[in-house]
């Protein structure tokens, strides 16, 4: 993987050149942080969004997926508090007229303060080697404790000013702290306003019927508002989950990162609905399983960091991100949080149903505890790509750039590749790859020379290449090319299939 802010415009700019992702309406001059996926990109986030499903649902005897719509009752908003509290802080600087979310400035300034600790703690560790005790370096380095008290004292102003909507005490933060617009380098803001995120719409079609509906700014409700229904049909026991995978949109205020934050994305989200009381247990269970299953796609552990919420949503008893190492830096890409009965609760309130679970084993009646995990597709995606990303010179002085994506999520898991386009090779690689087609997403390509074929095919992350040749005609064997070793085996034709599919395996635990 490659790192900074240039690294970020090559991965971008390869995204679109290789049929991953292009802007929206692009004839039309785009439309603001709206991505469409092309050939490979939908394949890619085809394969990551099943590699989630089944390591949630099927993997889990107590987890069942649903598909709900996109619109729902407006109350759901209401009950859920998007109407009155999705909304984010927004600034702007006068002499760039850029438009900021004023908590992102301050989280910002927070994590230069984090980085100058681990700065400090890496640069000990080298000094005092084997005998290195990391707690108590924290607890007694003056630099480390100067920098540790900065931000207890900015989160003991920002976190109560987030909770209580207080937008002076924010800009008074951005003052004080001394934040410079990113662009501008200038202090000139203007006043904190709170902005809702969510889109909203008119349903019926004359307009003294219709009534403004939403469109949803996450998945979770979909399930929340189905908790009896799959409950009751389904005859499920606490604890159980339901999972999802679905649009959501949000008017973000700054939408600058390509797909990372994007206005409409796509959310895979489970619920698991536990007695209260036993939260604390599965927040940790989640929180450990999903570390898991991103470190099955080989993506290394130092890629990843847990960020715990220090200031918890109002209906949360426990939160952290998933981080990824993205090019422009830690981001989150997953949230596992423990939710109390908040939404349930919420929605038995403004429905008027009870929502309630009759407990076997205490012989009580209650409304679960739930504990969710949420990740974003598009974000996930775009780190897998981002890792994938290597520009590589090869030993005989050429370059090559390769997508070394885990084989189970690439797009194209096989190409079939005649030599020539003559002596009956294309025919025989036809043959191959009419057979392979019912097992992999295969290509077949004779056009170029075969160096050129191998260049595009690596350009996409295909992890195999099978080269049709003039000996493949007289015994019936290929030559199967790796695309990170670039090293070629003899395989006979009717093993590739069993070769291919023993190596491009993704069990999640
Ligand atoms: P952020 O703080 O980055 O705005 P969030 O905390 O609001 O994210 P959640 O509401 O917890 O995000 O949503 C769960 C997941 O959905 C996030 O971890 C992220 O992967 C994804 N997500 C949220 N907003 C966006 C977006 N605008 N574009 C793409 N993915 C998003």
């Amino acid at each position: 993987m490659i790192k900074g802010e240039d690294s970020f415009k090559k991965i971008i700019a390869h995204c679109k050149e290789y049929g991953f992702i292009f802007p929206s309406s692009e004839i039309y001059e785009g439309l603001s942080a709206v991505y469409d996926y092309g050939q490979n990109g939908a394949e890619l986030k085809n394969n990551i969004r099943d590699y989630w499903w089944r390591s949630m649902v099927q993997y889990h005897e107590n987890i069942v997926g649903l598909d709900t719509a996109i619109f729902m009752h407006p109350t759901v908003w209401k009950a859920s508090g998007h109407v009155d509290a999705f909304k984010d802080p927004l600034i702007d600087n006068k002499d760039s007229k850029k438009r900021y979310r004023a908590d992102v400035l301050i989280e910002d300034h927070i994590a230069r303060l984090e980085d100058k600790i681990t700065k400090e703690v890496s640069k000990a560790s080298r000094r005092f080697g084997s005998t290195f005790d990391e707690k108590l370096f924290r607890e007694t380095n003056p630099r480390v404790q100067a920098s540790r008290k900065k931000i207890d004292d900015i989160n003991r102003r920002f976190v109560p000013a987030m909770e209580n909507g207080q937008l002076e005490d924010l800009r008074a933060l951005i003052e004080e702290l001394g934040i410079v617009c990113p662009v501008s380098g200038s202090r000139n803001w203007t006043d904190v306003r709170q902005f809702n995120l969510m889109f909203s719409t008119q349903m019926g079609s004359a307009n003294d019927d219709a009534s403004q509906v939403y469109l949803r700014p996450e998945t979770a409700q979909g399930i929340f508002v189905n908790y009896l229904n799959v409950q009751k049909t389904g005859r499920k026991k606490l604890p159980f989950g339901i999972a999802q995978i679905g649009k959501a949109f949000r008017n973000e205020i700054i939408a600058r990162q390509f797909i990372f934050r994007m206005r409409e994305f796509e959310q895979m989200e489970m619920q698991f609905f536990v007695r209260p009381g036993q939260e604390k247990e599965w927040f940790e269970y989640w929180k450990e399983k999903r570390m898991k299953w991103h470190l099955a796609l080989g993506i290394p552990p130092e890629r990843f960091r847990i960020h715990t919420h220090d200031k918890l949503a109002h209906y949360a008893n426990a939160a952290i991100d998933i981080e990824y190492d993205f090019p422009f830096g830690f981001k989150e890409i997953e949230g596992v949080h423990s939710r109390t009965d908040f939404d349930l609760g919420a929605h038995q309130k403004f429905s008027g149903k009870k929502l309630q679970y009759f407990d076997p084993e205490t012989n009580e009646s209650y409304v679960p505890y739930v504990v969710e995990t949420s990740i974003g597709l598009d974000r996930m995606l775009l780190a897998v790509l981002s890792h994938a990303y290597r520009e590589e010179k090869l030993d005989d002085g050429s370059e090559r750039v390769v997508l070394n994506i885990t084989p189970a999520l690439a797009p194209v898991k096989i190409a079939v590749l005649p030599l020539v386009k003559k002596d009956g090779l294309p025919e025989k690689g036809r043959e191959v790859f009419n057979i392979l087609k019912h097992d992999f997403n295969c290509q077949y390509e004779d056009k170029d020379a075969i160096g050129r074929r191998y260049r595009r095919q690596d350009a996409i992350g295909t992890p195999y290449c099978i080269t049709i040749d003039h000996e493949t005609l007289e015994n019936d064997t290929v030559t199967i090319r790796e695309r990170d070793s670039m090293k070629q085996d003899r395989i006979p034709a009717e093993n590739i299939s069993r070769v291919v599919s023993g190596r491009i395996k993704l069990r999640p635990e």
